[in-house]
């Protein structure tokens, strides 16, 4: 993903409105990129802004604003890789059992 790419995803990012694959690329470039990192806090600080204007009761730490939110959608990525592999992981194990039960049957 590059610069431009990113800045693009900067509102549906801070939305939550993004699809998993692209919240994963965007993050990972924000990880590596300064110029986008600074950019996804001046946008994440304004919205975080408008929504205490209109109300919300949420306590904003503004310092680590950008840091708590990157933090959870890593999070989030860690969980869905381990899901996934204990996924495949447990339909190994059950094919492996019924291959077991067939060959136990029939020989
Ligand atoms: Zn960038």
């Amino acid at each position: 993903m590059n610069c431009k790419e990113a800045q693009r995803l900067l509102v549906p990012y801070i939305n939550g409105d993004m699809e998993e694959k692209e919240e994963e690329q965007f993050v990972k470039h924000i990880r590596h990129c300064k110029e986008c990192y600074e950019e996804l806090e001046v946008y994440a600080t304004v919205f975080a802004g408008i929504r205490q204007l209109n109300g919300a009761e949420e306590e904003i730490d503004y310092r680590t604003l950008v840091e708590d939110s990157l933090e959870t959608s890593e999070e989030d990525m860690r969980d869905t890789y381990f899901l996934t592999t204990y996924t495949i992981l447990m339909k190994a194990a059950s094919t492996a059992v019924l291959f077991y039960m067939i060959v136990r049957w029939f020989f």
